[in-house]
């Protein structure tokens, strides 16, 4: 596996039209664009660190297409894991995940450490403006942003993508972790991979910090973002039954749409479930400790949420559920 870093001072005529199929005819390597703009210091922008998720390659074609000749602001586009964006994977098996690779990680050195750090070490000899990470996630969830920690800077460049923003700690490794240390950083999760919804709102949002002076110097109002936080884990246990129908002789079953509760706020008077058992779920939390009679009850075969929380990445697949989980709960940042 050829994961040499490339550096480049021009855009590839082909960038424009490339598909992710053939993104290695253009880009053989990981490869970092440096783009001269008209102010500095330069745009980080990270795209493809998961090689399925090809949202941000088709935003950050959208916006390059907008300039003929030179940008506003000076970027640097990192272009990540070309080798399983060819095959659209998050990563190859003979791979690791690109984004667990950051300085910061807590993965044994290798070829892809080193390779980030080479990157990190070439962006950051100057200042940066912002670094964007761009990915994509499964299941209906709106377009959000995540942030490493809680600064007004990273909180204005959440709210400028959606008013509901993540806040989270782990898994080490991550691009905007390691970027949070020198500038404001901030993930952008656009939907599924490929959304039209999704690149334009990509594109857009990274077009207009191409354009912008500075960020905003007053606080971010509370009304104009949610910030919320990754409290537990939701998994079926594989002994219990379960369906997306309330009408189903199954140990478990939740209502038809569930998946419209995606980031919405259960309330603790609000049923979360109906079950014919006494343990329907297991949860646990970020160090993987068991929290389920901590975080839920059963009263009369309805299951009840102890707080109020916010469910995340739920999905449907039955597959996907007994493999990784059925979603995460998300609590108020600050509850
Ligand atoms: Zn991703």
């Amino acid at each position: 596996m050829n994961e040499q870093l490339s550096i480049l001072e021009q855009l590839p005529d082909d960038f424009l039209t490339l598909e992710p199929f053939n993104i290695r005819q253009v880009f053989p390597n990981p490869t970092l664009l440096h783009l001269k703009g008209n102010k500095s210091p330069p745009l980080f922008v990270s795209i493809l660190l998961h090689g399925n998720e090809i949202t941000g390659l088709k935003a950050m074609q959208s916006v390059l297409s907008r300039y003929e000749d030179i940008l506003p602001r000076s970027l640097y586009l990192f272009i990540g894991n070309v080798a399983a964006t060819e095959k659209n994977q998050r990563y190859l098996s003979n791979q690791v995940d690109y984004n667990r690779c950051w300085p910061g990680t807590d993965m044994p050195p290798n070829n892809i450490t080193d390779l980030m750090l080479k990157v990190f070490e070439h962006v950051t000899q100057k200042p940066l403006f912002a670094a964007v990470d761009v990915h994509n996630n499964t299941g209906t969830n709106p377009h959000y942003a995540g942030i490493t920690s809680v600064t007004q800077e990273n909180q204005h460049l959440a709210a400028m993508f959606n008013h509901i923003a993540l806040v989270y700690q782990h898994p080490k490794g991550v691009s905007t972790m390691a970027f949070n240390q020198v500038c404001p950083a901030v993930t952008l999760e656009c939907g599924k991979p490929g959304d039209d919804a999704g690149i334009l709102h990509a594109a857009d949002y990274l077009d207009s910090l191409l354009h912008m002076d500075h960020l905003p110097q007053r606080p971010v109002a509370a009304h104009d973002l949610q910030l919320v936080k990754s409290l537990a884990t939701l998994n079926i246990p594989d002994n219990v039954s379960f369906d997306f129908n309330l009408n189903a002789q199954v140990d478990l079953t939740f209502e038809t749409g569930f998946e419209r509760k995606n980031f919405t706020e259960i309330k603790t008077t609000d049923v979360f479930a109906h079950t014919r058992v006494d343990r329907p779920l297991a949860i646990t939390n970020e160090y993987g400790e068991d929290v389920t009679d901590q975080i839920m009850r059963i009263e009369n075969g309805r299951v009840y949420l102890n707080k109020t929380l916010i469910p995340a990445m739920i999905t449907l697949d039955k597959t996907i559920i007994r493999q990784d989980c059925l979603c995460y709960l998300l609590a108020d940042y600050h509850s």
